[in-house]
């Protein structure tokens, strides 16, 4: 069994924050900033991409409120929402989770960049995903 089933079904201790019939939020082990937390679906599944809508629609809702809670409770400057999906884009437990985390200043110790990469054919790009 995974570490968050083993959460959910109460084998392996956490600090809940959320619940609800489809989704269970606790604080993450390891809080990037005061405040980090981690929403899943209390039905295993791997990752974004293998979850059916319902899940999606529940996870996104559940993780609006807490952003919504934790924003207000730490007195945050703003929160990013993000989910990694699969080895490669850093997902360390194959249990689809929604990262909320609490953005308060530079010295925070998470740095999302979106670098130059020089990719600029847009319309093959556009043509790749859409035809
Ligand atoms: P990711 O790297 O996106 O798969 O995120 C997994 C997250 O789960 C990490 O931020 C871990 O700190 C967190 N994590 C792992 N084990 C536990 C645990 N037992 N309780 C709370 N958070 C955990
Ligand atoms: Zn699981």
């Amino acid at each position: 069994m995974c570490i968050f089933c083993s959460i959910i079904n109460g084998e392996i201790p956490s600090y809940k924050v959320y619940e609800d019939e489809n989704v269970l939020g606790i604080l993450d082990i390891s809080q990037v900033t005061k405040g980090h937390c981690i929403l899943m679906p209390k039905r295993h599944v791997a990752n974004i991409l293998e979850a059916d809508d319902e899940t999606a629609k529940n996870l996104m809702v559940a993780s609006k409120h807490l952003a919504q809670t934790i924003v207000s409770k730490t007195n945050a400057n703003g929160v990013n929402i993000l989910t990694n999906c699969k080895e490669a884009a850093g997902q360390t437990v194959d249990h689809l989770h929604f990262h909320v985390i609490p953005r308060f200043d530079e010295s925070d110790a998470i740095e999302i960049t979106f670098n130059d990469s020089n990719i600029t054919n847009l319309e093959d790009i556009h043509t790749l995903l859409t035809k």
